[in-house]
């Protein structure tokens, strides 16, 4: 495992950090408690950080308040766009630090959090467009007399974040992006788990000239700190990314004030393989649909349903592709699939493995948790599971692990009706050539992205987003953007 010398990356590892983030200032929390953040790779301490509570959710959310309604409220739109403008240069400036950090957070391999550099900064580009582009409307009406009719845009006012720690940097900018175009403010609380890369967003995003109290970061567990937000009656949005049972909680809590809710929740989508396709590019697509950020994806294609014709080949194929990944530490340029974030999420990744087995389907390649020099850390081997049928447990609940299950199908009308038998509805795919298949399937997949010979191509000016219980709202594209803002028609009589 390389060493690395942790103050070098950035003065706050190894350090006790006893402050939220909160109007513009490091702030001492109420309770001067704190919990420890450690590299999913080691199993090591990073930092000690501020364990937040009702009472720092209150501080952060006052400051958003008073920061909604103080000079931000007044910055032009060309203002916000200057702004994003500067911060885009200076995130692009600290961009390896910040993939540093999250790679020693979350354990993705630095390939992997390097590589969403265009991302990240095509995300705030692309929000930096959007302020200038939020306009209202003028309808022509039919009341006698001389009436004009005209809506207007306003931003919806303080928004709460919740943010998963499966990608925490690309989750922190489907929030800090909108929140920053409409003039919106935001209180964010990250995962317990992976919170490093948004305490230090908050820093540049200062230094890049947000003002005081709009941007504002409680850390903490999501029982209280995230709890205490989503209850909170004073904040009047709240986007959440994470499981459908937390989902349920942050539903039933944002009732205290009819709170406008965005919710990515969990998802068993469905990866559909025809005779017809070319195996080259479908067995690595839908191996890494899986395998990628080892399987702790939203999206991830984990029911791959292959047609039966050429399930023996690709099946043998797929375990072949697994086996050549390298699974290691995330730091080595080499390495394909960094650990699991947590021993929590390992126990749960080999319990389901386990009960595959005892169901009745077959481990084609994997299914163990790693030793050697890896045994300190999370790490399990990527998973294939042949001869699944889709009423099985693994196929029916979300393991966000390296995990996949193949399910045979013959028809396109009966893999159609298996993709579509799932509570979930976040992603899918198909992979053929057939134009008239692809279609077929994608006007016949209930869900709210998908993809036809590729999987997980995602851009900031288009949509994401789920259906059925994974969620509603759409993370980029113009909709997003318009979800920051409430519409107030106005009827003008001027007779
Ligand atoms: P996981 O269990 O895999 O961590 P969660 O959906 O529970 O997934 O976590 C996603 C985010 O939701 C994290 O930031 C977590 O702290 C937060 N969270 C967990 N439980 C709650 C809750 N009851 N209310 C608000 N936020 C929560």
């Amino acid at each position: 495992m390389t060493t690395i010398d942790l103050p070098s990356v950035h003065p706050f590892l190894g350090q006790d950090i006893k402050d939220h983030f909160v109007d513009g200032r490091w702030q001492p929390a109420a309770s001067g408690g704190t919990f420890e953040t450690v590299n999913p790779a080691t199993g090591h301490r990073l930092a000690s950080l501020a364990e937040g509570g009702k009472a720092d959710v209150d501080a952060a959310v006052r400051a958003a308040r008073a920061a909604f309604e103080g000079p931000w409220s007044r910055f032009t739109p060309y203002e916000r766009q200057r702004l994003l403008h500067r911060i885009h240069d200076l995130v692009a400036a600290n961009y390896d630090e910040l993939a540093l950090l999250e790679t020693l957070d979350m354990g993705a391999p630095l390939s992997r959090t390097l590589g969403f550099r265009s991302f990240i900064l095509e995300a705030i580009q692309f929000y930096a467009s959007q302020v200038v582009n939020t306009n209202g409307q003028t309808i022509e009406n039919s009341l006698p007399g001389q009436f004009t009719t005209m809506t207007l845009k306003a931003p919806v006012g303080v928004v709460g974040s919740i943010i998963p720690w499966n990608g925490p940097l690309i989750s922190q900018w489907f929030v800090l992006g909108p929140v920053l175009a409409t003039g919106c403010t935001v209180v964010l609380k990250p995962a317990e788990d992976a919170s490093l890369s948004l305490l230090r967003m908050a820093q540049l995003l200062q230094e890049a000239g947000v003002p005081d109290g709009v941007v504002n970061v409680v850390t903490g567990y999501g029982q209280t700190a995230g709890a205490a937000l989503a209850e909170h009656p004073d904040v009047d949005r709240l986007s959440f990314t994470g499981s459908t049972e937390t989902g349920r909680s942050i539903i039933r809590a944002s009732a205290v004030n009819i709170k406008r809710l965005q919710l990515e929740l969990g998802g068993k989508s469905p990866d559909i393989v025809f005779a017809d396709a070319d195996l080259d590019r479908a067995v690595p697509g839908a191996a890494m649909a899986v395998f990628n950020n080892t399987g702790q994806i939203c999206y991830a294609g984990t029911r791959l349903f292959v047609q039966r014709s050429i399930q023996d080949e690709f099946v043998e194929r797929l375990a072949a592709f697994s086996k050549s990944l390298t699974v290691g530490d995330p730091l080595d340029p080499g390495t394909n699939l960094g650990p699991l974030i947590s021993q929590k999420q390992l126990d749960r990744v080999l319990g389901y493995v386990s009960i595959g087995q005892e169901e009745g389907a077959v481990v084609a390649s994997g299914g163990a948790r790693l030793g050697g020099d890896l045994a300190e850390g999370y790490y399990v081997a990527p998973t294939v599971f042949a001869d699944v049928s889709n009423t099985m447990t693994i196929a029916r609940e979300e393991i966000f692990g390296p995990v996949v299950s193949v399910i045979p199908f013959d028809e396109a009308d009966e893999a159609l009706r298996l993709a579509n038998e799932t509570p979930y509805g976040l992603g899918g795919a198909v992979w053929t050539r057939d134009l008239g298949t692809a279609l077929k399937m994608t006007h016949g997949i209930k869900a709210g992205t998908l993809w036809v010979n590729c999987y997980g191509a995602i851009d900031p000016a288009v949509g994401f987003g789920g259906y059925k219980a994974s969620g509603y709202g759409s993370k980029g594209g113009p909709e997003h953007v318009d979800a920051y803002l409430y519409t107030k028609s106005v009827t003008i009589n001027t007779d």
